[in-house]
């Protein structure tokens, strides 16, 4: 188990003085509960507060740190004066200035004559200075820190109490292993592990606060090494695990291909080879796949399923979300109904004796081909004989879903499939553990997408053509604005006043889904749309994932400049799936950063979802990472893949030698490097060395 070494680290924040049940659940809440979590959240600024002993040195309007003696107070006769303290610092007048104050404490805490640190911003005053509200006021013995460091903050988790959490963990931080290799560490001059926490908690200027300092560095590569190692001890034990062997006999798939109205892309059928070869071998098979939206991984996964019903075996599709789950159990049933292979459905919205059914039809092997959501896995669900399961991911699922998936069902071949086109850096940072397929080719006879940038001004005239098309051209549009939980009211209350205005022109032909509605609500609106009963549906990003529609072939997305490229190009995805022309068009606000601008003229330039990553990853700034939080695939505390890009590869690289030179850890580095695990919490994947 972890060793005791770390015991420090894993304490949780309310073993600090002061710090109570109640606030250790804000620290919780916003950095992480552990001493550890606190350590991991670094610095964004830095005060200098430097000691001042000669009024010569005194600048107006920055930090100065003085001693003063208290001559007198000037108590205010009503709470709407300001209280005064006047004393004598440098040889001065000094007046520090409280609006809002305790009388009584500044009386007993600060009486006449008694001498003082102050530390504040200085202001003018006559022919001496102010301070307005000083930052600091201390006893002589006690003192001013000379740097004040200045952390993220929350409301209830201020700076300076994170500050307080750290300034008590850093004294007994304990002595690690190095687990780094001497030379690489050598080669870049990277101090060592708690060195490296002192440093970064001890900026002095900004050039300590960047990701290229070497004390991050550090930190940054312990922490990405740790990832990869971790991902690469699942990948070596997959490697290792026995998988169902399925072999079908190509008839039904035959007869399938058959039935389609199109050809399979190049792409499609080097995938299925690849997926088959890994379903009819002994070791289980634990397969990405990767392809933007549009690629057609639906009938890749149908192809992979009837293959494993040709063999015998069950085989279970995961959506992300109920309604697509519904769609993709609409599609795959119409599909499948003529080959004589029966497909259940079993989401969160059966309930009661229904699906007591579809569970005993499946654990007696009747429903060949099971769709649902995620929630299958977790809940009491059994087969018959579940041979292949494929996850249609959203954003996360994540190793250890993948971890414990693979646990329950034991020999059980798993795909993954994922529309969300990452760098190729940060797949390996999140699906290193799998092997990779890649759909690069779209069907061919699509037509591109026309994409637009707007002006939000300019919303009347679009909304006046939008009806014109609308009434003459039969085309659908869907209207998306962002719901970011950070300001989710605000956010729910504009999505709400757009569907209110556009109901003016539209009447009862526009609808509006968010994720605050039910989903029978929702499914109704989705419905509705699908059907053409609507001709515009107000939605914020439900509908990312994958709905498809194929009349409606104009995507507003207001706002666009808050999305990442990545959820950009995931809702213009949504378009452009049947043969009719389509159009997208970009609606921002006034204010538009650089970024924000060069984002959206990427936009413009190309549609292939691997080259917008990759200019996603490079345009990402601090503040700009609403696509990635979004997607919930960067995960780190304390790497920046954004600019620390280069580790990822490094890391990854080094992670491979040390594993095919100590495959179980065992050596001094190795030894190490566990502990670095642990300090990680990949508890679950150093197990799968025992296991293994
Ligand atoms: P995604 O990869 O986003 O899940 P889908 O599987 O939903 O994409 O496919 C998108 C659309 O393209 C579907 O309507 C599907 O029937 C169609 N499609 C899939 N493969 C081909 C192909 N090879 N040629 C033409 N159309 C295809
Ligand atoms: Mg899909």
């Amino acid at each position: 188990m972890r060793p005791d070494i770390l015991n420090l680290l894993f304490t949780p924040v309310t073993a600090v003085g002061g710090v109570g049940p109640k606030l250790g659940k804000l620290v919780g809440r916003f950095c992480g509960e552990k001493i550890s979590d606190v350590l991991w959240h670094l610095p964004v600024g830095v005060n200098y507060r430097p000691q001042i002993t000669d009024a010569a040195q005194v600048k107006i309007g920055e930090y100065a740190t003085f001693q003063m003696k208290i001559l007198a107070h000037k108590v205010p006769p009503t709470k709407k004066v300001p209280y005064r303290i006047i004393g004598e610092a440098l040889g001065r007048e000094v007046e520090i200035v409280f609006f809002n104050y305790h009388k009584s404490y500044l009386g007993r805490q600060y009486p006449e004559g008694k001498s003082i640190w102050v530390s504040g911003r200085v202001e003018p005053n006559g022919f001496g200075f102010k301070i307005i509200h000083p930052d600091y006021m201390a006893g002589v013995s006690q003192g001013i820190p000379e740097y004040e460091v200045i952390y993220p903050q929350t409301r209830g988790v201020s700076s300076k109490l994170i500050r307080k959490i750290i300034s008590t963990a850093l004294p007994v931080l304990p002595e690690l292993p190095e687990w780094l290799d001497s030379t690489f560490q050598a080669k870049h001059g990277l101090p060592f592990w708690k060195n490296a926490v002192d440093q970064v908690h001890h900026p002095k200027s900004g050039g300590d606060l960047m990701p290229t300092h070497s004390a991050r560095m550090r930190l940054a590569y312990d922490e990405i090494l740790a990832n990869q190692l971790a991902l690469l001890l699942v990948r070596a034990q997959n490697k290792k695990a026995v998988g169902q062997v399925i072999q079908g006999t190509g008839q039904k798939v035959q007869e399938l291909r058959k039935s389609l109205p199109f050809t399979l892309t190049g792409a499609q059928e080097r995938v299925l080879i690849e997926i088959q070869r890994d379903m009819e071998s002994k070791e289980r098979m634990t397969r990405l796949l990767q392809g933007d939206v549009g690629s057609g991984k639906t009938i890749v996964a149908l192809i992979a399923m009837i293959t494993a019903v040709e063999a015998g075996v069950q085989s279970a599709l995961m959506a992300p979300t109920d309604i697509l789950a519904r769609q993709h159990f609409d599609k795959i049933s119409k599909l499948c109904a003529p080959l004589g292979i029966t497909v259940g459905l079993l989401t969160g919205r059966e309930k009661g004796s229904a699906r007591r059914e579809i569970l005993e039809r499946l654990e007696n092997g009747e429903i060949q081909i099971l769709i649902g959501t995620h929630a299958l896995f977790t809940d009491m669900v059994t087969f018959k004989n579940l041979g292949l399961a494929i996850v249609d991911e959203q954003h996360k699922f994540g190793v250890h879903q993948r971890l414990n998936l693979v646990k329950k069902e034991k020999g059980v071949n798993l795909l993954v499939m994922t529309a969300t086109p990452i760098p190729r850096s940060l797949a390996l940072t999140v699906y290193g553990d799998m092997d990779v397929s890649r759909l690069d080719e779209k069907p061919v006879g699509r037509k591109p997408i026309e994409t637009r940038v707007m002006s939000q001004d300019k919303i009347p005239e679009l909304i006046e053509r939008l009806k014109a098309k609308t009434e003459t051209g039969g085309v659908q549009a869907y209207w998306i604005c962002p719901l970011v939980e950070e300001s989710e009211a605000a956010d729910l209350m504009a999505v709400k006043k757009r569907f209110e205005i556009l109901k003016q022109t539209f009447g009862e032909r526009v609808g509006l889904v968010h994720g605050k509605m039910k989903g029978p609500e929702k499914d109704a609106v989705m419905t509705r749309f699908a059907n053409g009963d609507l001709d515009v549906l107000v939605a914020t990003t439900v509908i990312e994932v994958g709905v498809d529609v194929k009349n409606a072939t104009i995507m507003i997305i207001e706002q666009a400049e808050r999305f990442g490229l990545a959820g950009l190009h995931q809702l213009r995805g949504r378009v452009g799936r049947g043969s009719d022309a389509s159009q997208c068009i970009l609606v921002h606000g006034k204010k538009l950063t650089e970024t924000a601008k060069k984002r959206l003229n990427i936009m413009r330039e190309t549609d292939d979802g691997f080259v917008l990553a990759e200019e996603d990853l490079k345009l990402r700034g601090a503040g700009e990472l609403l696509g990635a939080r979004q997607s919930g695939l960067i995960e780190f505390k304390m790497a920046d893949p954004t600019v620390q890009n280069e580790l990822l590869w490094v890391a990854t690289k080094d992670a491979q030698t040390i594993l095919s030179l100590d495959p179980n850890l065992v050596s001094e580095r190795g030894k190490a490097l566990r502990v670095l695990l642990y300090l990680f919490q990949k508890d679950q994947e150093l197990q799968t060395l025992k296991a293994g």
